[in-house]
């Protein structure tokens, strides 16, 4: 896919702007069981931001994280491309996506897409969608 200068990776007022929405999204994460509270946001596509908090449940099973829910809102609204992602939690380091969330962000991201993870104290750290699932699991689409 040809990038284009707008679609450039996110300068630092973009990154910020994904960090704004991930915390504010973070103080409405429902999470009695574990008391870890986790905010994420997403770029769209449509250059929108969709954010997502973790929502626990008594069956634990049934607990969706925060990017997911974030990509699940942005999917709800139509855009089905994410350029880049922010997590943060409440760990003393940066915050990684855990294995299901990176199978989920990889189905709408493409590899070279950028995830900051953060943690409470501030530390980030970024890496790529590709470095974080280096071997994808892929089905191939129907046809609609
Ligand atoms: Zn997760």
């Amino acid at each position: 896919m040809k990038r284009t200068k707008r679609e450039s990776p996110a300068t630092g007022e973009r990154k910020r702007e994904l960090l704004a929405a991930a915390r504010k999204a973070r103080r409405s994460a429902y999470a009695p069981y574990s008391r870890f509270h986790v905010g994420a946001a997403v770029l769209g596509g449509d250059g929108r931001v969709y954010a997502g908090c973790n929502v626990e449940n008594a069956s634990f099973g049934l607990t969706c994280c925060a990017e997911r829910n974030a990509v699940f809102a942005m999917i709800a609204a139509g855009e089905r491309r994410v350029r880049e992602v922010l997590v943060i939690g409440g760990s003393d380091g940066p915050l990684p996506p855990c294995g299901a969330c990176r199978q989920v962000l990889a189905e709408f991201a493409a590899p070279d897409v950028r995830v900051h993870m953060c943690g409470a104290s501030g530390a980030c750290r970024t890496a790529t969608v590709g470095e974080l699932v280096p071997y994808i699991f892929r089905l191939k689409k129907g046809r609609t």
